[in-house]
């Protein structure tokens, strides 16, 4: 019979980043280029068939991602079997705040928590500021899933969340 497994998704990183972007293409299949900020947390679901058999639904919890929220983290991570921590290709500085975030998880989190790291709006090749060689070389030493992603046009969106959903425990 089909197998069916919910998980808590958290998503992390600086502001402006495209946190509720990647989530909206995802949820929704939309974008918008003039998204408003998130006030505190926003709540979305989505479902992906891992195989023919087996569908993970992720409860999906959008984090502002402000200093002044900063203490709420802990909130929406505690319970979280698996996070998105987001940088954007073309600000290094939020692949540093990304760095910070992820040290936070694999110290204050669940101790199994999936950890992936995107690297978004890959479509603004022209601007690029953090090279993929760098990033994904910081993935691998920390463990983390990676991929770079454009909430814009799509791209590695649906492979992001489908390969963290590969590597959750389902019974
Ligand atoms: P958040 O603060 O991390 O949730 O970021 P938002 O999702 O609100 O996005 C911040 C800005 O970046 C918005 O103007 C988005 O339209 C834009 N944005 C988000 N993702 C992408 C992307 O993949 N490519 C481009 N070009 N812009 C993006
Ligand atoms: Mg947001």
């Amino acid at each position: 019979s089909p197998r069916f497994a919910q998980f808590k998704l958290v998503l992390l990183g600086e502001s402006a980043v495209g946190k509720s972007s990647l989530v909206n293409r995802f949820a929704k299949d939309q974008f918008d280029d003039f998204r408003e900020s998130t006030i505190g947390a926003a709540f979305l679901t989505q479902t992906v068939q891992v195989d023919p058999n087996t569908i993970v639904k992720f409860e999906i919890w959008d984090t502002a991602g402000q200093e002044r929220y900063k203490s709420l983290a802990p909130m929406y991570y505690r319970n979280a079997n698996c996070a998105v921590v987001v940088y954007d290709i073309t600000q290094s500085a939020s692949l540093t705040r990304a760095k910070a975030w992820v040290k936070e998880l694999q110290h204050q989190a669940n101790e199994n928590i999936i950890i992936a790291l995107a690297g978004n709006k890959f479509d603004l090749q022209e601007s690029r500021d953090v090279d993929t060689s760098v990033a994904e070389a910081y993935a691998k030493e920390a463990g983390l899933l990676f991929f770079e992603t454009s909430a814009k046009t799509g791209e590695n969106v649906t492979e992001l969340f489908t390969a963290i959903a590969k590597k959750l425990p389902i019974e």
